[in-house]
């Protein structure tokens, strides 16, 4: 049964600690939960699990298992809201990654457009038209009240909405969609309560249209693509100019496999479970897509925004000494390199 209502602690501007594939240096997230309910999810295995004791008193016994099942919606408290906004604004550059662009990101462990279902009767119709209201205070008061960048990551075309106030921004603003395939079908396994890949690639097309920046995250990609799957996702995605694309494979994270076995079993479609039975196969699986993607990103002239996005387990001492010299040297390029940001975009494309 699917659960939603208000979450009391309101919703906030907070410094994330992304270090291998940094998005942002700051994050907004106005949902506990998601009902999109990604099989590879990784956030059940982070925050959803420290938050465990709040969710069960709101009836969530099991974080991870029940995954999917639950999204509430956080308070909305203007003044501490911008209380944040300012702690944000105020931090000097030096201290932030460079790679983060002194970005807020909206959202890194939920999704900002997504519908929520559930709760008594009318409770999710309100609780939508809420976030619908928040969401746009949100992005004014950042572009109003301070000069931090935001980058949004969404699943969901619901976000066309906002493509009106995207349009203020300027340079300051980049849409983003994860985009892992083209074919709705597969998706349907991994993602199956998210809008269709094609769809997503239509509301990228039309934020391109509007002039908005985009950049895609092709990810995570699934087992089951192979070189040519991967050379039309990041074809059609060439096509829009993107900003950055991201790639990376799935990684294991708690309890992930078994629900997407389990979801695989539901939907009567074959999954390549093999690549996650031990660890060396996994590895295999993930050097091997990270770096076939990344040779058809090249091929087809965006490997100067590629930016594949190796798992810290793919980078460990051990891990080095095994795989060589090349690999080593492959793995710190990825980690060291600085996501452009619009600004520079729009410089390429006036050259
Ligand atoms: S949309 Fe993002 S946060 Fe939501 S379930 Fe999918 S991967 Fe997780």
């Amino acid at each position: 049964m699917l659960n939603t209502s208000i979450w009391k602690n309101g919703v906030t501007i907070n410094r994330n600690n992304f270090k291998y594939k940094s998005l942002s240096c700051f994050s907004i997230n106005p949902f506990v939960g998601c009902q999109h309910a990604c099989r590879f999810c990784y956030v059940p295995s982070v925050s959803a699990i420290k938050l465990k004791g709040q969710l069960a008193k709101l009836g969530v016994v099991d974080p991870d298992g029940e995954w999917g099942e639950y999204a509430f919606l956080r308070a909305w408290d203007e003044r501490a809201f911008l209380r944040s906004l300012f702690a944000a604004e105020k931090i000097p550059v030096a201290e932030l990654n460079a790679d983060g662009n002194r970005a807020v990101i909206l959202s890194s462990t939920t999704d900002p457009y997504q519908t929520l279902r559930g709760g008594e009767p009318g409770e999710s119709t309100a609780l939508n038209l809420q976030v619908r209201e928040m969401v746009r205070r949100m992005l004014e008061l950042i572009r109003d009240r301070s000069t931090l960048n935001v980058r949004i990551l969404t699943r969901s075309p619901l976000a066309r909405e906002d493509f009106d106030l995207y349009q203020t921004f300027g340079n300051r603003l980049v849409f983003g969609m994860s985009i892992p395939t083209l074919d709705d079908r597969l998706a349907r396994l991994y993602e199956p309560k998210a809008p269709s890949p094609s769809r997503r690639l239509e509301t990228l097309r039309l934020a391109v249209s509007k002039g908005i920046s985009v950049y895609a995250a092709v990810a995570p990609t699934y087992p089951e693509q192979g070189e040519a799957e991967l050379a039309a996702v990041l074809g059609e995605i060439g096509g829009l100019n993107p900003v950055t694309v991201f790639h990376e494979p799935i990684q294991i994270r708690s309890n992930n496999v078994g629900r997407m076995k389990m979801e695989a079993e539901a939907v009567g479609l074959p999954f390549r479970g093999d690549v996650f039975e031990t660890t060396d196969r996994w590895v295999e699986y993930a050097v091997g897509q990270l770096r076939m993607a990344e040779d058809v990103a090249c091929q087809l002239g965006l490997g100067d925004r590629f930016h594949p996005w190796p798992d810290k387990s793919l980078g460990t001492q051990q891990r080095r000494r095994e795989r060589g010299a090349d690999y080593s040297a492959w793995v710190d390029r990825c980690w060291s390199r600085i996501s452009a940001w619009p600004s520079k975009n729009l410089e390429r494309m006036a050259a």
